[in-house]
């Protein structure tokens, strides 16, 4: 049975104050806020979610407000750029909002044949808006003034930063993603899931980067898998390639397993399914805080601890 992998689910992060992160995705990249809730394995911090309007899978960022921990910067092994799919023609439009709101953002560069616009979000994590016409074709709307026509669609891919990419390559390969050549250091593997999000990975030599992780990191970065069933099967062939891996931990949205690849980045397996509109409708997502039923009866303490945060 052919069970490749395609395409990414996820990708976490932890940020810094939980308002400034809902400012920058909603207000200034346009994402939907589609998941209020809390880190499940520290229900004081919240965990929140953007994506695109329909909250698929292949579009979503997530974060850990870690107020506490220091600034991060780019460390060799680590994901260190998120990739975002917009449409073809849509740079100037992108280029003329970053200016509006006075974000900077770098020199676009053509990369495998698509044009990136490269930028920082506001704890200094590494950002690339790519034209790409065939992820420009899931429908969805812009938030936060952003137009619907210009509007991020997903993730593109990411970029890992290594210290030999050689055994993660083997790794994609075994997930069954295809090679596709080097191009400025980068070894481009592509996937084809579905809908055309996130399936992308670079492998970037960088063995020396010598960052810290912090505000402003990837914590993981999260492949997809339709069910539990092939979620199974990839534990089972994980195990037997010889790596640790976690058991299946229910995430409320979606079940996932973890480990390290050998590169150091922290690989999750997640299911599609049940996805974001489990415990709350499609058109009210994000609107309320949502806890896990076994932290259900220690709502009102978990409110009160929270920081405040305004998702209108
Ligand atoms: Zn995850």
């Amino acid at each position: 049975m052919s069970h490749k992998i395609r395409g990414l689910h996820h990708i976490t992060a932890v940020s810094g104050p939980p308002q400034e992160n809902f400012d920058f995705y909603r207000n200034r990249l346009g994402l939907r806020f589609t998941k209020k809730t809390i880190n499940f394995d520290d229900p004081f911090t919240y965990h929140l979610y953007y994506g695109n309007h329909n909250a698929t899978p292949g579009s979503a960022i997530t974060f850990f407000p870690w107020q506490h921990v220091p600034a991060g910067s780019p460390n060799t092994g680590e994901a260190t750029v998120v990739q975002y799919t917009i449409p073809n023609g849509s740079l100037p439009y992108w280029k003329e909002r970053f200016n509006k709101f006075g974000i900077e953002t770098g020199e676009p560069f053509t990369r495998f044949g698509f044009t990136h616009l490269p930028l920082n979000d506001n704890d200094g994590m590494k950002i690339e808006l790519v034209e790409d016409n065939l992820g420009a074709k899931v429908d969805t709307k812009g938030y936060g003034g952003v137009s619907d026509e210009h509007a991020i669609r997903g993730f593109f891919g990411t970029t890992l930063s290594l210290a030999d990419t050689g055994r993660t390559a083997e790794i994609l390969k075994e997930f069954g993603w295809k090679e596709e050549g080097s191009e400025a250091g980068d070894l481009r593997f592509s996937s084809n899931p579905d809908n055309h999000l996130g399936r992308f990975v670079d492998l970037r030599p960088e063995p020396n980067l010598d960052g810290q992780f912090g505000r402003g990191s990837i914590h993981h970065i999260a492949f997809r898998v339709p069910d539990d069933e092939a979620q199974a099967y990839w534990r089972e062939t994980i195990l037997k390639m010889g790596f640790e891996i976690t058991p299946v931990k229910n995430r409320d949205y979606f079940r996932s397993i973890y480990f390290r690849e050998p590169g150091g980045v922290l690989f999750e397996i997640a299911t599609d399914i049940p996805g974001f509109d489990v415990d709350e409708p499609l058109d009210e997502l994000g609107q309320n805080l949502k806890l896990p039923s076994w932290y259900e009866k220690h709502r009102d303490e978990i409110e009160k601890r929270l920081p405040e945060l305004n998702v209108k």
